[in-house]
C-alpha cells in the first residue's frame, strides 16, 4: 500500500473528535490497529479486548499476509490468541471484545468457542458479517451464543466510517492476493 496514502490515514486519524461516546476510546485502539494492519498489508480491521473494569487487557490487528497467507489470522483470532496465551487468568465472560468490522462466520464460532461475554463491533460487514445472523447457528452453537452480547458499539460517527474505510482500503488487491494463494501462484506485483 502507498506511503502516502496510509500517511493520510494515520493523519485522518489522528483528526478524530475527542471521546464523548460510551465507546469512543476502544474504537480509537481499533482503528489504530487497523491502521498496522494496513501497514502490514493485511486487511485493515483491528480488535481490543477489554475488561470489566473498562481497562485494557490486549489489543492485535489482522495479519492475513505478514507473511504469506494466513487464513486464520483474522483480528479477532489474533487478539483471542493472546488472551488465551497470556490471560488465561481472566474470567473470559466478564471481558468484551471490541472489533472494528463485524466478525465473520469463523470468528463468531471462535468468540464463542472462547467463552467471550460481549462483543462490539464498530462498522456492520453488510455482505460477510455473522454477528446479525446468529439465529442461522445449530442448536449447540445457538445455545453458547445465548451467553454472548453482540452489539454495535456506541461510538461517534467518525470512527464507525473510518473502520469501514480501512477495511475497504484496496479490498479488491486484497481480493486477488487471496486467490492468488489458493492458487499457490506467488506474483510478487501483489
Ligand atoms: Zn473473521
Amino acid at each position: 500500500m502507498e506511503v502516502a496514502r496510509l500517511q493520510q490515514l494515520d493523519e485522518y486519524l489522528s483528526q478524530g473528535p475527542a471521546s464523548h461516546c460510551r465507546d469512543d476510546i476502544w474504537a480509537r485502539l481499533c482503528c489504530q490497529q487497523a491502521l498496522l494492519a494496513l501497514e502490514s498489508g493485511s486487511y485493515g480491521v483491528g480488535a481490543v479486548i477489554v475488561d470489566r473494569s473498562n481497562e485494557l487487557v490486549c489489543v492485535a490487528h489482522n495479519s492475513v499476509f505478514s507473511p504469506g497467507y494466513q487464513s486464520g489470522k483474522h483480528a479477532e483470532m489474533e487478539v483471542l490468541n493472546i488472551l488465551e496465551q497470556d490471560f488465561s487468568h481472566l474470567k473470559r465472560h466478564d471481558l468484551t471484545l471490541y472489533v472494528s468490522l463485524e466478525p465473520c462466520l469463523m470468528c463468531t464460532g471462535r468468540i464463542l468457542l472462547s467463552g467471550i461475554g460481549q462483543v462490539r463491533y464498530l462498522a456492520k460487514d453488510k455482505a460477510g458479517g455473522f454477528a446479525t445472523h446468529m439465529h442461522l447457528l445449530p442448536p449447540a452453537w445457538k445455545n453458547l451464543a445465548s451467553q454472548l452480547i453482540v452489539e454495535h458499539a456506541k461510538v461517534d460517527r467518525f470512527w464507525s466510517d473510518l473502520a469501514l474505510t480501512m477495511v475497504e482500503e484496496q479490498s479488491d488487491q486484497m481480493r486477488k492476493k487471496v486467490v492468488s494463494a489458493w492458487q499457490a501462484s506467488v506474483d510478487e506485483r501483489l
